[in-house]
């Protein structure tokens, strides 16, 4: 393959969840005196999650972190996770609230959804939001963003494994909020991040993009799959475009990956030269799927499609791996 398929490799590309700004400190987690002395610094501060939503405050700009006191005056977390020490050195903890923390108000203000609130009395100031709600509004920072989607991820991992998948015994929480232990049949339980391979097709100057019946109407956008036990990210890809449009594909480039925090995943963007043409959509996964020339992607990055077609947010990944496309990749 030549290089310019790789040229876009290793870039910056902007997108959402990535970028975190803390130091994990992964290697001292096990030090509860370690992680005792973090806890009581003055400088240490919260992401507050109930429910698998962040709270933020309703001040702008849009807090999202909190000091310590603030998990006390809500009653208390179920759960603190260590996220990590920022540039300061000042620690940052995920204080999961026990779901009581949030209720549901009727609230027909706009329109007929119910709202999430806090159920602490009198604290109108902060409001539990949805994490895509908060990426696809800009409510935060992108560092702060990609902070939020770590805390998200770990905490949804711990809401659902209070219980030892090998023996069911109840696993109690250790390293400071990253691993699980069985007292029961010792074994060992860490959190998951589920591989997920996204990718373009291209055969020179055109591209393979997908629908999903469920898109906003008119959206196309690169394919992508879990990946199964015992195989490669190339292994993946080539199944996945195969298996979706009956395309065949030679060699794999990868381009970039995103942390994709609904609830676990990680996105792993490639491109693949496809070696065989014909289409072949399989209607359980997708609605369509067809080829693109680099000028029509052009025109839908431009808004100026004829037909009104639009790609995906510059949230996602996808949106970033048909921009590297076009300036250059393959
Ligand atoms: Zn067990």
């Amino acid at each position: 393959m030549d290089s310019a398929f790789f040229m876009t490799a290793g870039r910056s590309l902007g997108f959402g969840y990535q970028g975190n700004p803390l130091d994990r400190v992964s290697a001292r987690r096990d030090d509860a005196d370690f992680v005792g002395s973090l806890r009581a610094r003055a400088d240490a501060s919260a992401i507050l999650i109930a429910r698998d939503m962040p709270i933020l405050s309703r001040a702008a700009p849009r807090g999202a972190l909190f000091p310590m006191a603030e998990v006390e005056a809500l009653g208390g977390a179920r759960l603190e996770i260590l996220l990590g020490v920022d540039a300061d050195g000042a620690p940052v903890f995920a204080a999961m609230l026990p779901d009581s923390a949030v209720e549901l108000r009727a609230d027909h203000s706009d329109g007929f959804m119910d709202k999430r609130v806090l159920a602490t009395p009198g604290r109108d100031d902060l409001e539990p939001v949805d994490l895509r709600s908060i990426a696809m509004q800009g409510l935060v920072t992108p560092s702060v963003l990609a902070v939020l989607g770590q805390a998200k991820a770990i905490a949804h991992w711990h809401a659902r494994h209070s219980f030892c998948a090998n023996c069911g015994a109840p696993s109690r929480v250790a390293a400071a909020g990253w691993r699980r232990e069985c007292d029961a049949c010792k074994t060992q339980h860490f959190p998951r991040t589920d591989p997920v391979v996204i990718m373009l097709a291209v055969d020179g100057d055109r591209c393979l993009l997908g629908r999903q019946a469920r898109f906003p109407q008119g959206m196309y956008s690169a394919l992508a799959g879990f990946l199964e036990p015992g195989e490669t990210v190339e292994e993946a890809v080539r199944r996945e475009i195969g298996e979706e449009a009956g395309i065949a594909c030679g060699e794999v480039g990868y381009v970039a990956s995103q942390p994709w925090p609904f609830p676990a995943s990680l996105m792993i963007g490639c491109l693949a030269r496809a070696t065989s043409f014909d289409i072949s959509i399989d209607r359980d996964e997708l609605e369509d799927a067809r080829w693109f020339a680099r000028d029509e992607v052009q025109a839908i990055f431009e808004k100026r499609h004829p037909g009104g077609l639009s790609a995906p947010h510059p949230m996602a990944i996808a949106h970033h791996l048909l921009r590297a496309w076009l300036d250059g990749g393959a």
